[in-house]
């Protein structure tokens, strides 16, 4: 067997061997195969790409924003040209299954296409006489070098929130990806590349803590991009800000779906076990918990044991595959530990999906659907983001409680209500102190041309990522007000 392929890093239009003394493995989390090594670029790399970034930031903010996009369109060709290989890639390193890869592809493709529309959607706006001969106008001008820190979950879609709007307005790019899944972004720095980017638009460096730490302090770096967990979200949103930089920090989550008696059962578990157990609940959009309210208790419980207890587990590269491993060895035993913790909180295990194998793939990652009942509100379990394919059940006696359980968490990223009755839908899409709402979804992510939102714990900044957050993001207005003496002027 050969060795594992070190990779590098993309600097200045080149590929670059990083003078890293630390390397992580990189390892399917289905097969333990090491896939390649990813080095932990020092401090003075990431200065190298944001330099490089900053000279060419000045000939390409001047360059025609209908030009810019041009690279944009390509970008989105080879996406759909490679887009079976780029799948693959993300189920090897991912884990997840290839459908969805697949999926999580498409979406970040949408971001791509949303902001080929730059041109129209970076406009400003204008007064023609706001005063006697005096005219005002905004426009909107991008930052400089700007920086993305991505996490493990959405290697393919999580860079294109951010990258297709940072440099359809005119910005450079430095992304940092997770060191977990690092050879998704290299896919799409590839691609980038072949489009005849001008070098140092987009730049790629490889690492962990000392990366970041280097972005956030970076004097040329104009503003940060984050999504991960809560606990790093918050630490580089103070870091960046600290440093007077712009930050948007996207966090975790723990949410839950509120299950009234009117709900069509059938459908409602198959969407809820979709979003518990989709990803391997390694999605930040996961329902990991359900407060059922009155009689919905029993149908519900039903319909979810059948699905916890009859999903597919297994390589995401095989079709028929409905959930794939965890991300690392060791993401597995603390959920397994976190199950334990729930039982010991007095939670009833229902579906246990501790110390299970796939047959044929022993040194995966596997950790099968889990369904807890009785999760106690005062518990950790009730609060804590579990991260994998655990789902626990709540009871409440009405709407108004449930929903003062889902707004009692200390996350706000999704919640979602599963109901035939108008009147209840509305009462919960205006109380539920959440960002992004779902009513009988499960997985309410936004489309490329919203934002996607996310409160209290969850998010820390003000614009979010995507569509006319991401342009706002990326730009700073400037306001004119001229006056230009004239022959017209002068007649008054
Ligand atoms: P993570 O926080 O461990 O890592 C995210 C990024 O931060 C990586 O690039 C990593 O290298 C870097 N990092 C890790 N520790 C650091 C430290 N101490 N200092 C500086 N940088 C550090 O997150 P993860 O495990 O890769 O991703 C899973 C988390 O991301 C979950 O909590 C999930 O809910 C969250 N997430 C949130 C959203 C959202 O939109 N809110 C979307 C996807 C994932």
């Amino acid at each position: 067997m050969s060795d594992p392929a070190v990779l590098h890093n993309f600097i200045g239009g080149s590929w670059q061997q990083s003078a890293a003394t630390e390397f992580l493995d990189v390892t399917n989390p289905a097969t333990g195969e090491v896939l390649s090594e990813v080095p932990l670029s020092p401090a003075g790399e990431v200065d190298r790409a944001v330099q490089k970034g900053a000279k060419a930031f000045q000939a390409w903010r001047r360059v025609p924003a209908t030009e810019r996009v041009q690279f944009l369109f390509r970008f989105k060709n080879l996406l759909e040209e490679h887009f079976e290989a780029i799948a693959q890639t993300i189920t090897r390193e991912c884990g997840k299954t290839i459908g969805e890869s697949r999926g999580e592809l498409w979406r970040g493709i949408e971001n791509v296409e949303v902001a080929c529309g730059i041109p129209s959607l970076m406009q400003g706006y204008n007064n023609e006489d706001i005063a006697s001969g005096i005219d005002e106008h905004m426009v909107r001008q991008p930052l400089g070098v700007v920086a993305c820190i991505t996490p493990f979950n959405f290697p393919g879609m999580i860079p294109l929130w951010f990258l297709p709007y940072a440099i359809a307005t005119g910005n450079c790019f430095v992304l940092k990806p997770s060191e977990k899944v690092p050879s998704t972004s290299a896919w799409l720095v590839r691609l980038l590349s072949e489009t005849g980017l001008p070098d140092g638009v987009v730049q790629m460096v490889h690492g962990g803590r000392a990366a970041v730490d280097a972005l956030c302090d970076h004097h040329d770096v104009r503003a940060v991009s984050f999504v991960g967990s809560t606990a790093v979200a918050r630490y580089v949103y103070a870091r960046a800000t600290g440093n007077g930089k712009r930050a948007q920090c996207q966090g975790g989550a723990k949410n839950a779906a509120i299950i009234l008696d009117d709900a069509d059962m059938e459908m409602t578990g198959r969407i809820v076990a979709d979003s518990a157990y989709g990803c391997a609940g390694q999605r930040c959009l996961a329902n990991s918990l359900a407060v059922t309210v009155g009689n919905a208790r029993g149908p519900f419980t039903e319909v979810m044991l059948e699905a916890a207890g009859t999903r597919r587990v297994g390589y995401g590269l095989n079709e028929d595959s409905q959930m794939g491993p965890v991300i690392t060895h060791e993401s597995r035993l603390r959920i397994e530990r976190l199950i334990g913790v729930a039982k010991d909180e007095g939670a009833r295990v229902l579906v246990d999906g501790r110390d299970r194998v796939v047959h044929g793939f022993e040194r995966g990652n596997w950790v099968f659907p889990t369904l807890l009942d009785g999760v106690p509100r005062d518990g950790s379990t009730a609060a804590t983001e579990i991260f994998g394919p655990v789902f626990g059940l709540m009871h409440a006696d009405s709407l108004d409680d449930a929903i003062t359980l889902i707004n009692r968490q200390r996350y706000g990223n999704m919640a979602c209500l599963f109901t035939s009755s108008g009147a209840a839908a509305r009462q919960f899409r205006s109380e539920a102190e959440v960002g992004n709402i779902g009513i009988n979804l499960g997985v309410a992510a936004p489309m490329a041309f919203y934002p996607f939102s996310g409160w209290k714990d969850s998010f820390f900044g003000t614009l979010h990522a995507q569509g006319r957050h991401g342009v706002e993001f990326y730009t700073q207005t400037k306001v004119v007000v001229e006056r230009w003496p004239s022959a017209w002027t002068r007649r008054f």
